[in-house]
């Protein structure tokens, strides 16, 4: 297995991990309700994704 030959330094160590921050997700407009939410998710109040409901509402449940 390769090994390390230097220390990684606190300072470089921190310059390596400056880029592993979650970045800021875009809401979009639910396309049902017009709620914002996760692109890519099911919506969390009309529980619509792709124009079809997919999870009952928050009454029904
Ligand atoms: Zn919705």
């Amino acid at each position: 297995m390769a090994v390390p030959k230097k220390k990684v330094s606190k300072s470089r160590r921190n310059m390596r991990r400056a880029h592993d921050g979650l970045k800021n997700i875009s809401p979009i407009e639910c396309p049902n309700c017009g709620e914002a939410k996760r692109p890519h998710h099911i919506c969390p109040s009309c529980g619509h994704y792709d124009g079809r409901q997919v999870r009952g509402t928050a009454a029904q449940a």
